[in-house]
């Protein structure tokens, strides 16, 4: 039995289907939504509705972005020869608070696992591929996570790419293993970048 109103149970379900978001969590957001005032209101949902509705992938490098291609692949200060391959949108974000790294970057859109039957197929390889037969491209830095599927999918690019005459590099192991990138410090993230071998 609910003890509050349906439009309200309704809500903090919204809110509970979010990831890392428990019952009390879902609970409290919900009571805050009704504290907004109307303007307040609109504009959370206006936000969504934008981001929705205007971002897109990069048709480069699959990076989330308001104009295609993207800021960093359309940015001359960028260096196109080099391309950091990551498996998520918010590992550019982790990458680019190191202030550090000026290549360009290439999101897989997660990593091979057998396990659950996701192929080399299913994320952004052959596009990669695709991007590797300009001889601009001089070296490819494979910075997917230190879990078992991210070494899985570190190793099917080497063997693919080095073949095409591209250096292939692996960010060093900096990383704690089974750790995120994207939670990874800017200081450590940056040493792992230094670090990097050839594959
Ligand atoms: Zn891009």
């Amino acid at each position: 039995m609910s003890y509050y109103a349906p439009s309200i149970e309704k809500l903090i379900e919204s809110f509970e289907r979010l990831p890392s978001i428990g019952h009390k969590t879902a609970v409290r957001l919900a009571f805050h939504m009704l504290d907004l005032n109307q303007q307040e209101t609109e504009e959370f949902i206006n936000s969504i509705k934008e981001a929705k509705e205007k971002l897109k992938y990069c048709s480069v490098c699959f990076n989330i972005t308001d104009t295609d291609p993207c800021p960093i692949c359309s940015s001359p200060k960028r260096d196109q020869s080099t391309i950091c391959v990551v498996e998520d949108v918010r590992d550019i974000m982790a990458m680019e608070r190191t202030h550090e790294y000026k290549g360009v970057y290439h999101v897989l859109h997660g990593t091979i696992s057998p396990m659950n039957g996701i192929g080399p197929d299913d994320i952004k390889i052959k596009e990669l591929i695709s991007r590797l037969s300009n001889d601009q491209i001089k070296e490819v830095i494979i910075a997917t996570n230190p879990r078992v599927e991210g070494e899985a999918t570190s190793i099917y690019l080497s063997k693919i790419i080095k073949p095409l005459g591209v250096k292939v590099t692996r960010i060093a192991h900096g990383i704690p293993v089974g750790g995120d990138l994207e939670y990874t410090d800017e200081i450590t993230l940056m040493k792992a970048m230094e670090g990097r071998r050839e594959l």
